[in-house]
């Protein structure tokens, strides 16, 4: 799943020089099963071409990080061995998997990374989802409070077998954060970084603001339900079409409801805007778990979120800060 770097001046420069001017540069490529996306705002066009290529860096680094596809990166290695005693977790990994449980208190358990000790079960590619009594038998090994962690001493322990932690709810955000952050350490003041549906903008569009657009969930890629005006903050998608499988009529797909083990169908889209992309990526898949009431409820107590949420019927319902519909166009 790699494709070769792409980078392009996306504004052709008025006068034909040699000189080094400032410009946008942006570059896509496929990296944690997502596209990713950048485009930023470079005073030259090595600052620009560096800064293109550190968004790159920061996203393999998180991938071999946290990946569970693949085998030698230290969250595989802690599934396959913290059941059966403390195992080392680093400083980084620690502080992140201790946000993620954070995130399954306040959201009353919606948001449980352990969700994977059954979502293990689920393969979306080949159609496959577990029968009954492996659902309950998986089940048995999801919870928040099966999991350890001491971060002061850097160990983490599972409290049982079967026990396994899966980020894909949170590390996309993580990872458009980091990359973020190192761009401004680069003297970058303009970008829009993307992994997916997980988006984190730093400052406007030199005068405007940046636009991220609202997929519509039924509709093939490109087709837009409403665009959300945004400056300096994060905004993250969380669909039920990103991964899935139907079988009679009835659609599977990644994002489950911890109690049950099934794909929570109340709502097919939750969009949430907020100060940074760990926060919004995490609460989207939150309140997608959630549903409209429960989910806005969780929105409307804190002042530092927003959320656009489209339920199975296809009804877009907004939280308040956001005012009227029409406030996107
Ligand atoms: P995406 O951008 O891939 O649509 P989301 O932010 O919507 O991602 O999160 C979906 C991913 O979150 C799933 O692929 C899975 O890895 C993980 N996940 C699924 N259910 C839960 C849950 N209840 N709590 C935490 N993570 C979950
Ligand atoms: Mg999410």
């Amino acid at each position: 799943m790699f494709r070769t770097l792409t980078l392009t001046a996306i504004a052709l420069p008025l006068l034909a020089s040699t000189a080094a001017r400032a410009d946008w540069l942006s570059g896509e490529d496929a990296i944690m099963g997502t596209s990713i996306a950048v485009q930023l705002w470079a005073d030259d066009p090595a600052t620009g071409d560096a800064a293109v290529r550190s968004v790159f860096d920061e996203m393999h680094r998180i991938d071999n990080l946290m990946s569970t596809w693949k085998t030698h990166t230290e969250l595989s290695r802690i599934n396959a061995t913290a059941a059966d005693g403390p195992v080392n977790i680093s400083d980084e990994l620690c502080a992140l998997i201790d946000r993620a449980l954070d995130f399954s208190t306040v959201t009353g358990g919606a948001f449980d990374v352990t969700y994977a000790s059954v979502g293990q079960l689920y393969d979306y590619r080949a159609g496959v989802k577990p029968d009954d009594s492996s659902r309950a038998e998986a089940l048995k090994a999801v919870g928040h409070d099966l999991v350890d962690l001491d971060c002061d001493e850097g160990v983490i322990r599972y409290r049982r077998e079967g026990v396994k932690i899966d980020l894909g709810g949170i590390a996309k955000g993580y990872a458009v954060e980091g990359a973020v952050a190192t761009l401004r350490e680069m003297g970058i003041e303009h970008a829009i970084v993307s992994a997916g549906g997980d988006s984190r903008i730093l400052g406007d569009r030199r005068g405007r603001p940046w636009t991220v657009g609202v997929r519509n969930p039924r509709e093939d890629r490109g087709a837009i339900v409403t665009r959300l005006p945004v400056v300096d903050e994060a905004v993250s998608t969380s669909g039920d079409y990103e991964r899935f499988f139907e079988v009679d009529g009835q659609r599977y797909h990644h994002i489950l409801k911890p109690g049950t083990g099934k794909p929570a169908g109340e709502v097919i889209s939750v969009t949430i805007i907020g100060p940074d992309a760990v926060t919004t990526d995490a609460m989207s898949t939150s309140v997608f778990v959630l549903g409209v009431t429960d989910g806005l409820a969780l929105v409307e107590s804190r002042s530092d979120l927003e959320t656009i949420i489209i339920d199975a019927r296809g009804k877009m319902h907004f939280s308040s800060g956001l005012g009227a519909p029409e406030r996107p166009q």
